[in-house]
């Protein structure tokens, strides 16, 4: 099959531009750089059946041009990172809807199947319980910069429906809980990347807030074989999945699991939420996914706990 990964640079496109060679297809990436990188895609970059289209998925020529000639969509171009979205709200917007739109409308143009990657973050500030597809969302107020984001990403899964609903393009959405693993940096805020390198070098492990916040960590791998499977199965198009690991870790309690893995002598900090990323900025207390819909649909099941988690991230940065 020919298959157009968006944001294939990425941290996750290029895991999955990989799994998706082995598996014998023809990949096309289309990638800005603003993010993704050259080096995540080294590996593949002279694969006969891997080509690379450095441009924005807001460039509908090219779109179009790739849209008609591949026979899958995997959409994962999008402004990513709390760090980047609280720098770039202009950009997060913009990137997230029109880009969305961009890849839909060409997609229906053609028929061709799309997976839309979504986010955990949609759902807002949930407390109480694990996060199921059909839940609520609980936004915070328009002034705190870091709900754009969800906003852009829930309007990109209405849209997406509306597609499916209407004109019957064959869509799937996954919504990724806090994905991790090789090659992700730690650049745009994410916590993983961040502890690991400052306990690898001996520099203090920055816990923003109180650290009794919770995320429950993905690997990469387990997120693009849920992904491909996704795409496989017939009942799922036109539905929204959660795709996650059900192991919630409170932030603390990470930091402390990476200093013992490292062996590191770091001191653990903590830091107000303003200092880290200014002010206009709330977190989410928790988020961590009821898997049952994937589990039940396609058997889906994480293979990787949150030690071989994060000792796969201590390997990378070693490396
Ligand atoms: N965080 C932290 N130190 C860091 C980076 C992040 O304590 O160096 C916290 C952050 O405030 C959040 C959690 O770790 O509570 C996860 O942050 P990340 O940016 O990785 O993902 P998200 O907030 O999107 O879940």
């Amino acid at each position: 099959m020919k298959i157009l990964i968006t944001g294939g640079a990425g941290f996750i496109g290029s895991h999955l531009a990989e799994k998706l060679l082995d598996l014998g297809h023809e990949v096309f990436a289309i990638d800005n750089l603003w993010t993704g990188k050259l080096d995540n895609i080294k590996a593949i970059q002279n694969h006969e059946r891997f080509h690379l289209v450095v441009d924005t998925i807001l460039n509908e020529s090219v779109m179009n041009e790739l849209i008609f000639k591949v026979d899958h969509v995997y959409h994962l171009a999008a402004a990513v990172g709390v760090r980047n979205i609280m720098d770039h709200p202009v950009e997060t917007l913009e990137t997230n809807v029109k880009g969305t739109e961009v890849v839909l409308r060409l997609a229906n143009r053609f028929k061709k199947k799309v997976f839309i990657a979504s986010t955990s973050e949609i759902y807002g500030r949930h407390l109480d319980h694990t996060l199921a597809e059909d839940d609520n969302r609980v936004m915070g107020s328009v002034k705190k910069r870091r709900w754009a984001y969800a906003c852009s990403k829930t309007l990109d899964e209405f849209l997406a429906l509306a597609y499916h609903d209407e004109k019957k393009l064959p869509v799937v959405i996954g919504r990724l809980f806090n994905t991790v693993g090789p090659r992700q940096t730690g650049q745009y805020g994410m916590v993983l990347p961040n502890f690991v390198q400052s306990a690898l070098l001996g520099k203090p492990i920055t816990v923003y807030g109180d650290g009794t916040q919770s995320r429950s960590f993905t690997h990469v791998h387990d997120v693009i074989g849920a992904m491909i499977r996704l795409m496989d199965e017939p009942k799922a198009v036109g539905d929204v999945f959660n795709i996650g690991n059900d192991r919630e870790v409170s932030i603390n309690e990470l930091a402390e699991k990476v200093k013992e893995m490292t062996g590191s002598s770091s001191e653990i900090e903590h830091i107000p939420y303003e200092k880290a990323y200014g002010p206009g900025f709330e977190d989410m207390e928790r988020r961590c996914p009821n898997i049952d819909k994937i589990r039940n649909l396609i058997g889906f099941e994480p293979k990787y706990n949150l030690e071989s988690i994060i000792q796969s991230v201590i390997d990378y940065f070693k490396s």
